[in-house]
């Protein structure tokens, strides 16, 4: 009788044994499979953000038809990369330097040339603090003569 109580009951631990260790080596499985699913995923982000960058720059360049869908996103991300300009130039204004027009460069405020492109530098307390802080619309692409080119450009 006891002979069969401890074999029942070594048979019921070892199926309980059994069945612990099928639930790690399912969760095993699990967040192995998981983690092949989220890296495609981030793969298949990553290669629709390249879609999405040369898909704006094509449309910038004219080299792409104008698309309702496509280009009043295009419109915004143009508008914020002028933003993005502005607060740098902001930026550089709080630490008394100031930014090249023609390379974006952080230069010293009292630099006649852009040491990095050579180009001339704009002048002392020019336009940089003049800038608009809550112009992000696209009264804010008039401030930037080469975003203003390529607002012409998409207009036409
Ligand atoms: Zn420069």
């Amino acid at each position: 009788m006891a002979e069969d109580f401890f074999g029942e009951l070594g048979k019921s631990i070892s199926k309980a044994t059994q069945q612990a260790v099928d639930k790690t080596s399912v969760f095993i499985e699990r967040t192995k499979i998981t983690a092949q699913i989220s890296g495609e995923q981030k793969e298949i982000d990553k290669l629709y953000q390249r879609i999405g960058e040369i898909v704006y720059r094509k449309i910038r360049m004219g080299e792409m038809a104008e698309d309702s869908e496509i280009s009043p996103i295009v419109r915004d991300i143009a508008a914020r990369t002028n933003q993005v300009t502005n607060y740098k130039r902001n930026l550089a204004d709080v630490r008394n330097m100031k930014i090249c027009d023609n390379c974006g460069s952080v230069i010293a405020m009292d630099a006649a040339f852009c040491p990095k492109c050579g180009a001339p530098a704009p002048i002392a307390g020019g336009r940089g603090s003049k800038v608009n802080n809550s112009a992000i619309t696209e009264s804010a692409a008039d401030a930037d003569p080469k975003l203003q080119a390529g607002k012409e450009e998409m207009e036409e």
